[in-house]
């Protein structure tokens, strides 16, 4: 099983080296070359498993320079402890045949644990292979939810270290403590005075500053990537679709070999595309339904072949979805094009130097036959979470409720009523003040402890463990930076 990149679809490398990486030399997204097929057979032997074993079957098929052991050990260290859930992703009928798929019963509360938990384990196991020995330091630039997720995942791991920087105002309250709380011996954080594009900026430039590669070379370091381009952040993500549709057959919802829709909550298109890639690997699915918020770039593209970043960006309820440039689509639109890297660069130097690209009649076709898109703002989010709850029994976070949202649109004008699971992205005590809003209560107050202990107690839903010992806690980072000191910063936190 190879790798090449998106636009140079003459490399041939292995996994390791993808994961390792992080990101092509010139600029592309490293994917498969073959994408493995998967037997019914296949599929019905994943039913009586754990999501442990479900993990094991599904990434040895993509990553076949890891051996069993080193995929056995990897996905127990991952997903054995840290989950608070036993079934770590389950399936929860909604009505009929709709379903939630939760997927934030992970240490941090929000789906990128799915994925952050694992990476530590494949990025160390990847450099290894590299065979540089080196430390690993991990820099990440975040407005939130990665940042902790991060954090956790890379918490204690040997052979790393991990920093993130995240804007001192551009945080919620929840997220800041988060993360100024974090354990573990090689992690630092640090606010630093700016936005997030003045974090990510600062990153970026210590990330490519030879004078600082050349001073972490000297101390046997190097840095690498955590954020949700790297193929080891997508693969993971696989394993939960192919989860799902176990556990359809297991609670007889469907037998092996229906079709089913899943709509899923969408930013960078990276959960979104992991499910394209099961679907392309042979699981039954009717249609991927891509659900945004107020920021509808992608509800745009889905449904007229233009992507067009040139536009007001929103700031909303569910922030984890706020973003003009969804990186991932690269990787859709590399295999929808039959793995032709000079089309794909066409349109991503179109995309960077005019803001926009339109794909050709026969891609949006393409596009068109798998992905179905729809969109909602804030007040039709907060709709929907309370009719969700009083209807159904069911609080869910903003991000869930816009896929709500979209998918009961969509069920309503196409009159499709294939079995369906709808991906739930974070937990609602991550954002508790809209959820709230949501329910028509009005809490007066500012504290967003006493809002997630109002929730708890109006919904009779229990607020996590993992957030609730936060209230009250004191951070034990307590920096904050100018955009210029990121970088002795970095120094300083490293030791050299
Ligand atoms: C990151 C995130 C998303 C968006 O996922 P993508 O893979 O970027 O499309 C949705 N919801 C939550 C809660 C997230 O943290």
């Amino acid at each position: 099983m190879n790798y090449t990149s998106t636009r140079n679809n003459t490399l041939s490398v292995t996994s390791g080296f993808a994961i390792a990486n992080g990101i092509s030399t010139e600029g592309g997204l490293f994917v498969p070359t073959d994408i493995p097929k998967v037997t019914a057979e296949f599929i019905e032997s994943l039913v009586p498993m754990t999501y442990i074993e479900r993990a094991r079957k599904v990434l040895s098929l993509y990553l076949t320079d890891f051996t069993d052991e080193e995929i056995d050990e990897d996905t127990a260290g991952a997903y054995s402890t840290g989950f608070t859930h036993e079934k770590v992703a389950p399936l929860v009928n909604l009505h009929d045949n709709v379903n939630i798929l939760e997927l934030w019963h992970g240490p941090t509360c929000a789906f990128k644990d799915m994925a952050l938990q694992l990476l530590p384990y494949l990025l160390t196991g990847s450099a290894e292979k590299m065979s540089d020995g080196k430390e690993i330091v991990i820099l990440v630039a975040t407005s939130g939810d990665t940042g902790k997720a991060a954090l956790e995942g890379f918490k204690d791991v040997p052979g790393t270290k991990i920093l993130v920087f995240y804007p001192s105002d551009g945080v919620s309250a929840m997220q800041k403590l988060q993360m100024t709380t974090q354990e573990g011996h090689n992690v630092g954080v640090c606010a630093i005075r700016g936005n997030f594009d003045d974090a990510q900026t600062g990153v970026k430039s210590i990330f490519t500053d030879p004078a600082v590669r050349e001073a972490l070379d000297k101390n046997n370091m190097a840095f690498s990537s955590a954020n949700s381009i790297n193929w080891g952040r997508l693969v993971p993500q696989i394993v939960y679709y192919f989860s799902a549709y176990a556990d359809m057959i297991a609670s007889g919802q469907i037998t092996n070999g229906e079709k089913i829709n899943f709509t899923v909550p969408t930013g960078n298109f990276g959960n979104i595309l992991a499910a394209f890639y099961a679907m392309e690997m042979g699981l039954p699915v009717n249609k991927l339904i891509c659900a945004s918020n107020a920021n509808n770039v992608l509800t745009e593209f889905i449904n007229t072949g233009r992507y067009n970043r040139l536009r007001q960006f929103h700031t909303t309820v569910s922030p984890s979805m706020d973003i003009l440039i969804s990186s991932n689509l690269e990787r859709l639109l590399f295999h929808l094009s039959g793995d032709n890297s000079e089309e794909t660069k066409a349109l991503f130097s179109s995309l960077s130097q005019n803001g926009e690209y339109t794909v050709s009649t026969e891609m949006l076709e393409k596009i068109q036959k798998v992905f179905a898109a729809g969109c909602c703002d804030d007040s039709e989010t907060k709709q929907t979470i309370g009719n969700t709850f009083r209807e159904n029994g069911y609080l869910c976070d903003p991000h869930t409720g816009v896929a709500i949202n979209v998918y009961n649109a969509y069920r309503e004008k196409t009159g499709d009523t294939t079995p369906t699971v709808i991906v739930s992205t974070a937990s609602p005590y991550k954002f508790s003040p809209a959820v709230l809003e949501g329910l028509g209560e009005n809490i007066v107050t500012d504290d967003e402890f006493e809002k997630m202990a109002a929730l708890d107690s109006i919904s009779g839903v229990p607020a996590p463990a993992k957030l609730t010992s936060l209230w009250g806690a004191s951070p034990r980072f307590t920096d904050i930076c100018e955009k210029e000191d990121m970088q002795n910063v970095v120094f300083s936190m490293l030791d050299i």
